[in-house]
């Protein structure tokens, strides 16, 4: 399924003058099937109000533009809006915080249960046994634990399960990595890579760290004051480098890092602000810098 977004735009508090914040402003953007793509911005530049839009957990306010995902028309008065969010999963930040039942297995079951309610018991077993099992947890092992038992990356990836238990074909997340250490944080890109190459088709995701949307996103934008100012391939963007500080944003550490080898060692290397384009401007820098 596609999104795309026409002219939308938000406000907060819209009828008292002195609360009122236009947090999104005409707002055009299309996500395509297949995108593993990236939302960066300033704090408080509208990025989580635009995301929590696309499974209707806010709603367009009238007048203030238009939603399509596939064929889903979030602006009609008929969109089937539970239908839609079993199609389009939301990660929140720290979605370990949202973890309430007494066992993962409860916790896991439960959007599967108010989104399927048909389901035979044996086949809700199954489906928690998968979902648990994708994110790379022992189901045996883990299903009647309490979840505040679980290590900060485990709990995570719980928060996740529930989730992807309706194999969604749209995955958001905000802040996905926020507050996981290293380690914490490369298994769980890895585990956003073994998603998108099975069921999700799309992800997405908002993200403070232009590290990891050079690495990972094939397409990102930047939001600044709720409105969108630059859309394309991470390259194509972070080669506005004037642009992206003016903004209040830094370059992926890669980017300062390639300039400096071709300051001081005149090395130049087509540089896509991933580590391997580093990678190859130190190995050029080695051999004494000569371009080939
Ligand atoms: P980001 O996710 O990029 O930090 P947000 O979408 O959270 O940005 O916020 C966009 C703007 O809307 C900010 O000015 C923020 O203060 C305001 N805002 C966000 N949530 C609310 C809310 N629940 N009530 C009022 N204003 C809000
Ligand atoms: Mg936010």
């Amino acid at each position: 399924m596609q999104i795309v977004t026409e002219n939308l735009s938000y406000v907060y508090s819209p009828k008292s003058k002195d609360m009122a914040v236009r947090a999104l402003k005409n707002v055009n953007l299309t996500i395509n099937e297949g995108d593993f793509f990236g939302i960066i911005g300033h704090t408080g530049s509208g990025k989580s109000t635009f995301v929590q839009h696309l499974n209707g957990l806010i709603k367009i306010q009238k007048g203030n533009g238009k939603i399509l995902i596939g064929d889903y028309d979030l602006t009609d008065k008929k969109c089937d809006f539970k239908s839609l969010r079993s199609k389009v999963g939301m990660v929140f930040q720290y979605p370990e915080h949202q973890l309430f039942a007494e066992t993962v297995f409860d916790d896991v079951a439960f959007g599967i249960k108010n989104f399927f309610p048909q389901l035979k018991d044996d086949e809700l077993k199954s489906a928690v046994a998968t979902a648990i099992e994708t994110v790379g947890l022992n189901v045996n092992a883990i299903k009647d634990k309490s979840p505040f038992e679980l290590s900060g990356g485990q709990k995570r990836r719980v928060a996740i399960a529930g989730v992807i238990a309706t194999r969604p074909e749209i995955l958001v997340l905000d802040e996905p990595v926020a507050g996981l250490d290293p380690k914490g944080k490369k298994e769980f890109i890895k585990l956003l890579h073994d998603l998108h190459n099975s069921f999700v088709k799309t992800i997405i995701i908002v993200s403070h760290d232009m590290n990891l949307v050079a690495e990972n996103c094939n397409r990102i934008c930047v939001f600044s004051g709720g409105e969108v100012v630059q859309v394309g391939t991470p390259k194509q963007v972070f080669l506005s480098a004037e642009k992206i500080k003016d903004l209040g944003l830094e370059l992926p550490v890669t980017a300062y890092l390639t300039e400096r080898l071709k300051e001081e060692k005149g090395v130049i290397v087509d540089n896509d602000f991933t580590e391997n384009s580093f990678v190859t401007a130190v190995k050029k820098a080695l051999k004494g810098g000569e371009n080939d």
